[in-house]
Formats: C-alpha cells, sequence, structure tokens
C-alpha cells in the first residue's frame, strides 16, 4: 500500500507497485505542483429559493486542470489532498477565491463554500476565513460554510468553538449531505446549524421515491420547527422539483436549473440581469 511506504521509499516506477498505488503517487506528486501553479478553478452551482424561483446564492465548487488528465473531479483529489494535507494550502486558496469572486456579484447573491474536516480542525482556519472576508470585502453575511457530519465526529469541543466563532460574526454554516452520515438528528443539537442541505440519494432512487419523499418531508418539518433552512440537493427533473415543493423545502439545487459553471460565465450571466434590471 502506497501510504506505508515512506516518503521517497519508492520511485514512482517502481515495478513492485500495483498500477492504483503508481497512479495515486502521480497524482499525489502533481496535487502538490498543481497547488504551486495555482491549477485550480472553482465552479459555481445556483442555489434556487423556491418561494420567488429566485437565485440566492452560489456553491463553490473546486475543479483540478491537470495538464495531461483534464478537468480532475474533487471526489478524485479531495480525499488525497486531505490525507497529505495539501487541503490547507488549498483550503485556504479556494475560500480566498470564493470570496473575491463574490465580492463582485449583488450583494444579494451569497456563496456557499465546503470546508473539509481536516481542514477545520486546522488551528488557523478562522483566521482563513476572516483574512479572506477582509481582503475581499465580502459581508460575512454573504459567506455560507458547508461541512459534513463528519466533522462532528472527533475533537467537537474546539471545532463547536471555532463553529461558533464564525457564525458570531455573520457567516452561516450549513450542514452537507444531511441525512448520510451518523447521528444527523443529535448533531442538529449540538450546534445550530443555519441550513441543512438534504442529501441527493433522498430524490435520486427511483425504486425507493416514496421513501425519500418520506423523509425530505419529515426532515422538512423538523428543520421548520427548529428554524432551520431546508434544501434539497440534486433535483435533475420537473417531476423530483415538483414532489420536493410539495413537501415544503426552501431551497433545492440540482442540474434541472444548472450544473456548477466557470466563475466568469456565472459574472457574465449576473452582470446581464443587473443590467436588464437596470433598464426595466
Ligand atoms: P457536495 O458539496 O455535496 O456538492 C454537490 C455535488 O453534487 C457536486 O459535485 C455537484 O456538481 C453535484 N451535483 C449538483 N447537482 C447535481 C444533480 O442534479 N445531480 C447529480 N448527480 N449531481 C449533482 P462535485 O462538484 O463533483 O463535488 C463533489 C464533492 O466534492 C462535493 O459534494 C464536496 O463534498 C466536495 N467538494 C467540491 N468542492 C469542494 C471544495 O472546494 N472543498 C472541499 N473541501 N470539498 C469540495
Ligand atoms: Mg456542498
Ligand atoms: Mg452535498
Ligand atoms: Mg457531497
Amino acid at each position: 500500500h502506497a501510504k506505508s511506504l515512506g516518503r521517497g521509499a519508492a520511485s514512482v516506477f517502481d515495478p513492485q507497485m500495483d498500477e492504483t498505488a503508481q497512479a495515486r503517487i502521480i497524482l499525489e506528486r502533481d496535487l502538490r505542483d498543481a497547488l504551486a501553479t495555482k491549477a485550480f478553478e472553482l465552479h459555481y452551482q445556483p442555489l434556487v429559493e423556491l418561494g420567488g424561483d429566485q437565485v440566492n446564492g452560489f456553491e463553490a465548487l473546486v475543479r483540478w486542470r491537470h495538464p495531461e488528465q483534464g478537468l480532475i473531479s474533487p471526489a478524485t483529489f479531495i480525499p488525497i489532498a486531505e490525507e497529505t494535507g495539501l487541503i490547507v494550502p488549498l483550503g485556504d486558496w479556494i475560500l480566498d477565491q470564493a470570496c473575491r469572486d463574490a465580492a463582485s456579484w449583488p450583494s444579494h447573491i451569497s456563496v456557499a463554500v465546503n470546508v473539509s474536516a481536516v481542514q477545520l480542525r486546522h488551528r488557523t482556519f478562522a483566521q482563513t476565513v476572516l483574512v479572506a472576508l477582509a481582503s475581499s470585502g465580502l459581508k460575512p453575511e454573504r459567506l455560507e460554510l458547508e461541512i459534513t457530519e463528519s466533522v462532528l465526529l472527533d475533537d467537537t469541543e474546539s471545532i463547536l468553538e471555532t463553529l461558533h466563532l464564525l457564525r458570531r460574526t455573520g457567516i452561516r454554516i450549513a450542514m452537507d449531505d444531511f441525512g448520510t452520515g451518523y447521528s444527523s438528528l443529535s448533531y442538529l443539537r449540538r450546534f445550530p446549524f443555519d441550513k441543512i442541505k438534504i442529501d441527493q440519494s433522498f430524490v435520486r432512487n427511483a425504486d425507493s421515491a416514496a421513501d425519500g419523499a418520506a423523509i425530505i418531508r419529515a426532515l422538512v418539518g423538523l428543520g421548520a420547527s427548529l428554524g432551520i433552512t431546508t434544501l434539497v440537493e440534486g433535483i435533475e427533473t420537473e417531476a423530483q422539483l415538483a414532489a420536493v415543493r410539495a413537501e415544503g423545502a426552501q431551497q433545492v439545487q440540482g442540474f434541472l436549473f444548472s450544473a456548477p459553471k466557470p466563475a466568469a460565465e456565472i459574472a457574465r450571466m449576473l452582470a446581464g440581469h443587473e443590467k436588464r434590471a437596470a433598464a426595466a
């Protein structure tokens, strides 16, 4: 296993190593280079308020533009970045870039940034967030941090402290992929989340669509009684949208509205909207 080998103990093309391990080591090396050359880009996917079908924010989703392999998905490299600690400098860049991008958008549009457990546990995390806000001029009220349940599994006291500190500045905290981890409900009592993002698996699986709808209904009801906004992820069809609307969800996100798009495209689209609004 690649991880058990000491640093530099094996050459990249060690014939003893299986292909997966080699590919992994190459990717790890390339990831270090990518950080140095800033080979990452942020794409943005709209968050849609169901009341007036208005876009009220965008989620930043990182992509890696690899010199040979093209655009690489975060599902491939975020785990490697987490294991190697590279997620800390990468996460700093993501926060800074997302705040800069959002600062140029209309003031009612927020940005949501995914934060991994490793990043959040790092002692400089709160500082990084506050510096990103200060240097971009983005108001804390326009920043939402998305964390997953795994964040709350360990080291809870210091993590809760960090989250509370950030939330007091006006930053919102969302729990991502809600319903896929452990003890989801108890976490809602441990920390005052502003939003839960109900995992896309609940709208995805057609076979269990009825169960999915029942779970969404229950979570929306729970959110409403706790004063937490509920968003349903992964809406791909009009039928799913209608079902989720009927269950009372406040926000949605998914390919039906838009896939994640490069920052420049979002900026163009928002500028077009502003112009039309001004002309009207
Ligand atoms: P996530 O935060 O739950 O993000 C939602 C993922 O679902 C995104 O995948 C998005 O493109 C995808 N998605 C959105 N709508 C639909 C839909 O209608 N159908 C389907 N099938 N998928 C949809 P993506 O961009 O590949 O990101 C995957 C995961 O990687 C994210 O899940 C998040 O956990 C992580 N990630 C992405 N960007 C970052 C980042 O900047 N930092 C950290 N720490 N993690 C990130
Ligand atoms: Mg997310
Ligand atoms: Mg999610
Ligand atoms: Mg996810």
